[in-house]
Formats: C-alpha cells, sequence, structure tokens
C-alpha cells in the first residue's frame, strides 16, 4: 500500500521498517510525545529474586548460628561438669581435649575454607602474613577472614566468630522480618506512588493536547465555530488538568503525613526526593493553565502578564527551593474560595469566575488609563456577567 508521508521505522519489533499512519499510531504503548515502556514489573521481580536469595541466605546462616550456639553450650556444660569432679591434672587434659572438640562442632557446622587458599581478607583486601594480619575463620560462612573484620562475638557467654556480612545479612533480615512499621511504610508509599504514576500519565497526554490548542487562540485571531469548539474543548482539558494537578498535590500531602522513624534515613531521603520531584513536576507543567484567555464578543483577551513568551517560566511564581512549601499551594492560592460549605464542583467553578474576575479588573484598569472607551464598555459588561454568575452560584447555595 502507498504510505503516508509520515510514515517512521517501528520501535516496538526492534528493527527499522516504514509502516502506515494507523499501524504507528494503533501500536502498544504510542503516545503522542513518544513511545513510553513500563520497566517496573522487570524490576520488582528482579528485586523479588534477589530479596528472596538473601533472605534465604540469611535463613541458612541464621539456623546454623543456632544449631552452632545450641552444641556449644551443651558442650560448655558437659566440659564444666566433668572438670568440677576430676582433679587438677585430670581437668587440664580435659580443657586441651574440649577445645579440640569445641572446634570439632565448630567445623562441622561449616567446611572451612583451607588456610593456604586465602591470600588476602575478602573484606578489607588486605594480604594475610604470619606476624601482622592473621587468618581467621568465620563461624558462619567459614571463609578466611581477618581478626578486624570477622571479630569475636559474645552470644550470652558463648563467644563466637562472625564476619561483618554475615552479621549484617542476620540483622537485615531480622530488622526486615521483625519490622512491622516498615511494611505500612512501604504499603502506604507504594499506593500513592501508583496512584501518582497514573495522573502523572494522565497529564503527560493531555498536556500536549491543551498547549496544542492553546497556541491557537491570539488577541487578533478570527473568531470561528471551529475556533469555539477549540476553545471549548480546552477549557474541558484545562479542567481534567487542574482537577489532577490538584490530585498530584494532596498525594504530596499525604507522603508528607507519612510517619517515620528518625533512624530511618534511607525513608527519609526516598520520601524528600519523592516529593522534591512532584514540586519540580508540577512547577514545571502548570504554567500553561492560567494562560488560557477569556473568550468575550467574540475576542480573545489574555492577561498581558502571563502571555505565552520566551520564558514562559519567569512569570510563573517561583516555589521556595525549601520542598516542605509546595508550588501548588502558591498556585491555588490564587483561586481561593471565600465559602466553605458550597460542594466541589461549584467550588471550582467560582474559584475560575474569581480568577477571570481579577483579571477583567485589571484589563479595565488598563483600559481606563488608556482611554479606550470602546474597550470599557465591554470590560464592565463582562464583569456584571461574571459578577452576576459570582453571585448566581453563591446564592445557589
Ligand atoms: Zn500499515
Ligand atoms: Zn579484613
Ligand atoms: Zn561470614
Amino acid at each position: 500500500m502507498k504510505l503516508d508521508v509520515k510514515a517512521n521505522h517501528d520501535p516496538v519489533n526492534g528493527f527499522m521498517c516504514r509502516v502506515c499512519q494507523i499501524c504507528y499510531e494503533s501500536r502498544e504503548g504510542f503516545t503522542s510525545y513518544g513511545y513510553t515502556t513500563d520497566h517496573t514489573y522487570l524490576f520488582t521481580s528482579k528485586a523479588r529474586k534477589f530479596n528472596e536469595r538473601v533472605s534465604l541466605e540469611a535463613c541458612r546462616l541464621l539456623k546454623r548460628k543456632e544449631k552452632l550456639l545450641k552444641s556449644l553450650s551443651e558442650e560448655n556444660n558437659k566440659i564444666k561438669r566433668s572438670s568440677s569432679t576430676s582433679s587438677m591434672f585430670d581437668s587440664r587434659l580435659s580443657s586441651l581435649f574440649a577445645v579440640g572438640s569445641l572446634q570439632r562442632i565448630e567445623e562441622n557446622a561449616v567446611p572451612w575454607q583451607p588456610n593456604d587458599e586465602a591470600t588476602h581478607c575478602p573484606i578489607c583486601f588486605q594480604a594475610f602474613n604470619l606476624f601482622g594480619l592473621r587468618r581467621h575463620h568465620c563461624r558462619l560462612c567459614g571463609r578466611v577472614i581477618c581478626d578486624f573484620d570477622a571479630p569475636e562475638i559474645d552470644e550470652n557467654g558463648i563467644k563466637l566468630r562472625q564476619c561483618k556480612e554475615c552479621v549484617a545479612t542476620i540483622t537485615r533480615y531480622m530488622h526486615k522480618t521483625s519490622d512491622s512499621n516498615l511494611d505500612s511504610f512501604s504499603l502506604q508509599i507504594c499506593k500513592i506512588y501508583k496512584e501518582l504514576c497514573k495522573e502523572i500519565q494522565f497529564v503527560d497526554g493531555t498536556l500536549p493536547k491543551f498547549n496544542g490548542l492553546l497556541e491557537l487562540f491570539s488577541s487578533n485571531c478570527i473568531v470561528t465555530d471551529k475556533v469555539k469548539n477549540d476553545y471549548h474543548s480546552a477549557n474541558i482539558l484545562r479542567k481534567s488538568l487542574s482537577d489532577s494537578f490538584v490530585r498530584i498535590d494532596k498525594l504530596s500531602k499525604k507522603i508528607k503525613l507519612i510517619t517515620i522513624p528518625d533512624d530511618a534515613s534511607q525513608r527519609h531521603k526516598l520520601v524528600n526526593s519523592l516529593i522534591h520531584s512532584i514540586t519540580l513536576y508540577l512547577q514545571n507543567h502548570m504554567f500553561t493553565l492560567p494562560m488560557m484567555p477569556i473568550l468575550k464578543n467574540n475576542k480573545f483577551i489574555f492577561n498581558e502578564n502571563d502571555k505565552v513568551d520566551d520564558k514562559p517560566l519567569e512569570s510563573t511564581p517561583m516555589v521556595s527551593s525549601s520542598p516542605s512549601v509546595s508550588f501548588a499551594q502558591t498556585f491555588f492560592s490564587l483561586f481561593k474560595t471565600e465559602s466553605q460549605s458550597i460542594s466541589e464542583d461549584d467550588k471550582e467553578k467560582l474559584s475560575i469566575f474569581e480568577f477571570q474576575k481579577n483579571q477583567v479588573q485589571n484589563y479595565l484598569q488598563d483600559a481606563m488609563k488608556s482611554r479606550r472607551l470602546d474597550d470599557v464598555q465591554s470590560l464592565r459588561l463582562s464583569l456584571k456577567e461574571i459578577e452576576n454568575e459570582i453571585n448566581r452560584i453563591k446564592n445557589k447555595n
């Protein structure tokens, strides 16, 4: 078949081939702003496998440790009993024998790595030698490790040499299984994150459409029926976008409310960077929303301050560098409503009208200053209409 001029290669199947516009747009994952792939599943399955392996290893070490401690304490008791009943000479002999039996128990728990096999400590990478760094065996993994990295740890009166890596693995495992707070934290964060992804996916798909429509409106364009239709759909998009931004802001506040223990620095870091990126996201995506012109008497009226220019970011209120002050907070203060008892939908309408009223009042002042009497008249009419609408909504409640 004849190909569209815009025909492009197909990134899904991994090779370059020309496809028609319909095939291009109907492929899985197509969006107007490019191709996206969700790698979350890949990551979680890898993370799960890794965590399972670590837990299994920790479980094995823990069981080995418990078994070892049990047989060591039994052996110790046996030695104590025999030494208390035997003579001085016998006790010395039996203690010599006891050291051997204890070591046999330890070596039975895990095969020890032969001494000559190890030239370096696997943790600090220093070379072993006869007079300096001496070889020791971790009783849990059996590797040859230096004294500093595998110290003797007192476990209820029994000294057991354990390397730092084994201790860390066991501690992490114990912490994970005992700390129920972590589970509630992960659950909360995951739930919020999923909702956040949904909102951001929506905004990423919708905002380019809204911005595209916004570019069609200019103060000197002829308002045809098509333009009116576009204006109408732009208003609908604007409403759903602002709803989505409100929800994103609420999610960010929800994250702030999650209780985290003071010593969990990683979780604090995670939460802070999440809130920070939400703030940045809102800052980078919300600024075109107030640029929506007002359509009155078949003419677009722009707020001069918010007109699209070369540096649109400068015209938006800058957020403070502290992530605790959200950009959305400053933004939504523009739409502050007076009454609390009215419904959400009316509140939204009211806030838009209040915003428009504010804008029209500014235009009116400008027009009066520059003595554009025709404009003054039409603006006064617009102001009257907006005020009527506001009163109508307020009286309804
Ligand atoms: Zn095709
Ligand atoms: Zn070492
Ligand atoms: Zn070890």
